[in-house]
């Protein structure tokens, strides 16, 4: 890895922009296949047969080592990585592969394997700055829904994608799924699990498969994509993407207990015995219905289905109500919905059964969970997962030359140098745009200048509307690295406490900051190992 200082020094410009680090894991499926006797099965070896030899997929630099985690211990063990040819956006990906042992046919996933793909990003999430994760198409829309929950306060972009041909195969769609989830993760600051199918990347637990032959395979039919590519650019609509607002490092949930949940799909003339029967099964904790239009099962108030339901929430089992429709919302529309809610099922809004079923085995997983809390949470979006009332957006008038994005910036930038918390929360107020995460021509956001500003309050706020904490300006620099360098001790805790952390790029300059004449405190609270706290 040429060092920050040398990269400094290059004569080409283009090459003083960050390479950003992305962290490929591969979990099996259609992408990863071959042929055998037995139909298409999950091949090792793809960063050597797939990746190296593509030239989207591989500038033939130095391939220098990465280092991955392979263990809860922290074990390191450095692997080959490989870099893509600079981008539309001046950048390049260099990236590194991480293969289970044992690759799947998704359509065998379960809890151990979301387990799996969690604590893998959980211990590699500061040495890379995004990840993709390779799947089977067939239980994509499960997994994403599940990691979106598990995932807590994530910072970072999580990519799930597969195909539905092959990569080995002469016309397939895996090279360009697989090449755009990299590109947006090593680019864009989408801190959501989302899932990259034909073009579009989706919020992973608004999605469904749609298709088992299709390229078009996902749909999303309750949210517009986050992003779309077209032959010029990625379009990302960046006033839908989802952060978390509160101040707490990135953490992960896992053990979620499907065996504890289910799901059933209403029929006409279903009998009410059969729900019985599911609700009655040893250890159920939550079910999933799968209800008529706007959430109507068969019966009135007094009828068989509605007593056992109520029976059922009764005993302490949290049922949820979803609509069979691929689009739309349950809600107490029509008198069998509002029986359903007097009866204390839950109206699980636009949930997909996705997403349903793995928040509900989600909130299960919760330590000292009630049944009376599981509900509360399954109808407030907890990942951006459900929809709920839109909010207003106010405008104020602009002027000059400046383009109105640029001009928000810019005023912005006033505001945290004069430490005006009130004018940077009127600013941003009046903003219809997200603006917290774009950059001045230094690629600056306003997080960096609020890194040294003089009111701390300001970064703490930018951070509590969902700043990311992780963009780098052009020399490579994190809003922290920035904080602990002018030996803002305050500065450094906000930002540790919202899971910053300093760039692998970084530490070799912080190192030497701490140890010559640097305040070693505020480098050891940033993390730099060795330096003397206190
Ligand atoms: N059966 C495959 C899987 O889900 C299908 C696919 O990847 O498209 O692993």
């Amino acid at each position: 890895m040429p060092s920050r200082l040398s990269r400094q020094m290059d004569p080409f410009p283009e090459l003083q922009l960050p390479e950003s680090r992305v962290l490929i894991i591969i979990t099996g499926g259609t992408i990863c296949m071959r042929r055998s006797d037995d139909g298409l099965i999950p091949a090792k070896g793809f960063l050597r047969a797939a990746l190296a030899p593509r030239p989207s997929f591989n500038d033939n630099s130095y391939q220098d080592p990465l280092e991955i985690v392979t263990d809860d211990k922290g074990t390191r063990k450095a692997v080959q990585s490989l870099r893509t040819p600079i981008s539309a956006y001046d950048r390049r990906v260099r990236y590194s592969v991480l293969e289970f042992d044992e690759l799947l046919d998704s359509s065998s996933i379960d809890a151990a394997g979301w387990d799996q793909i969690a604590r893998t990003i959980y211990r590699n999430y500061q040495l890379f700055d995004g990840f993709v994760v390779l799947h089977g198409t067939d239980s994509l829309a499960y997994t994403c829904s599940a990691l979106s929950f598990m995932l807590q306060n994530l910072g970072k972009p999580v990519i799930l994608t597969g195909s539905q041909a092959p990569m080995m195969e002469l016309q397939n769609d895996a090279q360009d799924n697989l090449l755009s989830s990299l590109i947006i993760a090593g680019h864009f600051m989408i801190p959501e699990v989302c899932l990259f199918f034909n073009f579009k990347l989706f919020r992973g637990n608004r999605t469904t498969k749609v298709s088992a032959e299709d390229f078009d395979a996902f749909a999303s039919p309750n949210l517009r994509p986050l992003a779309q590519i077209s032959s010029l650019r990625t379009n990302v609509q960046w006033n839908l993407v989802y952060r978390p607002t509160t101040v707490h490092p990135f953490s992960i949930q896992t053990k979620l207990d499907t065996s504890h949940v289910a799901c059933l799909r209403i029929f006409p003339g279903m009998k009410p015995e059969m729900v019985d029967a599911v609700l009655r099964l040893e250890g159920l904790k939550g079910l999933i219905l799968e209800t008529f239009g706007a959430g109507n099962t068969p019966g009135g108030p007094d009828s068989a289905m509605t007593q056992i339901l109520a029976a059922a929430v009764k005993r302490g089992i949290v049922i949820v109500n979803v609509t069979q429709c691929l689009s739309g919302s349950v809600s107490p529309l029509y008198a069998p919905g509002t029986v359903l809610g007097r009866a204390g099922v839950v109206f699980g809004q636009d949930l997909t059964s996705e997403a349903a079923l793995t928040k509900l085995a989600y909130l299960l997983a919760l330590p000292e969970s009630t049944p009376e809390e599981v509900a509360k949470r399954m109808c407030i979006s907890l990942r951006g997962e459900l929809t709920e009332t839109t909010r207003t957006h106010f405008e104020h008038p602009k002027n000059g030359s400046l383009t109105p994005e640029l001009s928000s910036l810019t005023a912005l930038g006033y505001s945290i140098q004069a430490g005006d918390l009130q004018g940077a929360r009127d600013i941003i107020r009046g903003e219809p745009r997200w603006l917290l995460n774009d950059a001045d021509y230094n690629l600056s956001t306003p997080v960096h200048l609020a890194a040294t500003g003089r009111n701390v309050d300001i970064l703490k706020d930018f951070l509590e509307q969902g700043a990311s904490v992780h963009l780098r300006n052009r020399e490579g620099h994190t809003p922290l690295y920035l904080a602990a360098h002018a030996g803002l001790a305050g500065h450094v805790q906000i930002l540790t406490d919202a899971g910053a952390h300093l760039h692998s790029d970084e530490m070799a300059a912080a190192r030497l900051h701490a140890e010559s004449g640097g305040d070693a405190a505020v480098w050891a609270t940033a993390g730099v190992s060795g330096a003397a706290a206190g």
